[in-house]
């Protein structure tokens, strides 16, 4: 099974908290997306590559370091795009690869509608944004997808999962360690009246947070 890290960080457990309310509107809900990526980020990049360089200060020459994995960024739209603008300002050397999946509402499979990859990897390093690892269907599918087209360090940096999610995800790809704020309880099931929720959100979770980001709700 693949390595699943949650964080315990007090930034990022007190910014999760305020995510989670409904009393936060689009705009904070953008600004909290994009802190918790940017903190789940840096401890998701922890181990990146570097090699010694020479760096001039204004007094003496001293040891410097450089970074030599080079990353590429892959939000699952739509959700996972609020998480890749504060990472790139951490990492501007970063490239981005959409890779388009919508969850099938009836089936809850993943279905592939976008992916500009280029023939060969760029990058050494890939991270998959999305903030919900609820079925882990767009997940697996995303991670196989760039294990095809070559990629070979694959991480998962999301905010909140459900165990599902998160055991799909680690039995398909045990080698893809996954990053999050939070596992929570367990998925809505199938609705069984008028007025349930529908299937596969993570509760207590945040709800859709596409539409939570985009104001779409
Ligand atoms: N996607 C969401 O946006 N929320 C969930 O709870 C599950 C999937």
């Amino acid at each position: 099974m693949g390595r699943v890290i949650v964080s315990n960080h007090p930034l990022i457990r007190h910014k999760l908290s305020l995510l989670r309310s409904t009393a936060t509107e689009p705009k904070k809900f953008r600004e909290l997306i994009r802190e918790l990526a940017i903190l789940l980020a840096y401890e998701a990049t922890a181990d990146l590559g570097v090699r010694e360089s020479s760096v001039q200060t204004p007094l003496a020459s001293t040891v410097g370091y450089e970074l030599t994995d080079k990353v590429g960024l892959v939000p699952i739209l739509r959700a996972g795009l609020g998480m890749v603008e504060g990472i790139w300002e951490m990492m501007p050397a970063a490239e981005v690869w959409h890779i388009g999946l919508y969850r099938d509402h009836r089936t809850l499979q993943p279905v592939q509608y976008y992916n500009k990859l280029p023939v060969h990897p760029t990058v050494q390093v890939c991270l998959i944004l999305d903030p919900m690892l609820a079925t882990g269907g767009s997940a697996v599918a995303t991670a196989e997808v760039l294990k095809r087209w070559g990629a070979k360090r694959i991480k998962f940096v999301g905010i909140i999962g459900a165990p599902e999610g998160v055991g799909r995800l680690s039995k398909a790809h045990p080698d893809v360690d996954i990053h999050l704020a939070a596992v929570d309880d367990h998925l809505t099931p199938e609705p069984s009246q008028p007025g349930d929720p529908p299937p596969g959100y993570i509760v207590p979770g945040l709800g859709d947070a596409g539409d939570r980001q985009f104001g779409t709700g």
